[in-house]
């Protein structure tokens, strides 16, 4: 597997609790990489070949002393550094100035959370001040917005963001499936969002484990370098990955004889489902609980 970007999550800890985040950040929530843990970490994946980091949560700028350091030590190695924020922090934009100005010259991508999950308008006051702040710093913004249930996806929103779709995993699973459309479990034959074979960039959370897809877990990266866990990373024996790839979440599914209902929100969902309940025999690899929505 040839490994080309690296998301860092660097805490499960966020300060808000949005219905359709995926990795159930939380205030409540616990998990968060110490300096020394992310300088390891970037030693690997430079050895690993990964040329782009992003840094991501839960929310990174609850740590912002750390976030900082951290970004600094990643630009100095030469990778390519992307942060995900929800803007918190920016309450004005001469305020968001302040927060941004350590990072001038070193990320090349402020992608901001915004939407009707994060702020009462599509594009809240605070992500707006973000978004006008890095602007007067050369600093390259995006938006993410996720639509609400039910909503098709949009092909922009003033064009400053692309909306996508809600997908029915994480605490998504718990909150929004239950009013979304339901459609036969059997025709969710594949997965539409990962490259589970080649998937060119993981997940990395605070425990060390690597996610080809958030709560699946193909190593550990405290345990094995980041460069051996690609090295060794075959999809096609992977219990998890194997089905997903032969038929999808309704191949394991049916791999496992899981007990399913008749219908789903979308491939997501049924997956989400199907590897809940195979967390007891796969505790490595399902994982950490943070994902599956106990606190860790
Ligand atoms: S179908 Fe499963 S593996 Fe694919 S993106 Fe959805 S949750 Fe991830």
């Amino acid at each position: 597997m040839k490994l080309e970007g690296l998301h860092i999550l660097l805490t499960y800890q966020c300060n808000y609790e949005c219905d359709h985040c995926f990795v159930w950040g939380s205030p409540r929530q616990t998990g968060t990489l110490t300096l020394g843990q992310i300088e390891d970490i970037l030693r690997q994946a430079k050895d690993a070949g990964v040329t782009s980091i992003y840094f991501e949560g839960g929310e990174p700028f609850l740590y912002y002393a750390i976030l900082k350091a951290a970004v600094h030590k990643a630009a100095e190695m030469g990778f390519s550094i992307g942060i995900v924020s929800n803007a918190y922090w920016a309450t004005s934009v001469a305020d968001a100035e302040e927060w941004l100005r350590p990072l001038v010259g070193r990320v090349s991508d402020l992608a901001v959370s915004s939407d009707l999950y994060h702020c009462e308008k599509c594009l809240g006051e605070n992500p707006q001040n973000a978004m006008v702040a890095a602007k007067w710093l050369g600093i390259p913004t995006g938006v993410i917005t996720v639509a609400q249930p039910e909503e098709k996806s949009k092909e922009s929103y003033d064009q400053l963001a692309e909306e996508s779709a809600v997908m029915y995993r994480g605490r998504a699973a718990e909150k929004l499936s239950i009013a979304a459309s339901k459609y036969p479990w059997e025709g969710f034959d594949s997965c539409p969002h990962e490259d589970l074979r080649e998937p060119g960039r993981v997940h990395l959370d605070p425990l060390g484990n690597v996610h080809i897809c958030q709560g699946i877990v193909i190593g550990n990266l405290f345990e094995k370098s980041l460069k051996q866990i690609c090295e060794e990373y075959d999809a096609d024996t992977h219990p998890i990955c194997g089905p997903l790839l032969s038929g999808g979440p309704a191949a394991l599914v049916m791999e496992y004889n899981l007990p399913h209902a008749s219908s789903y929100a979308d491939a997501c969902h049924l997956c989400y489902r199907a590897r809940d309940n195979l967390r007891l025999r796969f505790p490595n690899l399902l994982a950490p609980n943070q994902m599956y929505g106990a606190l860790g």
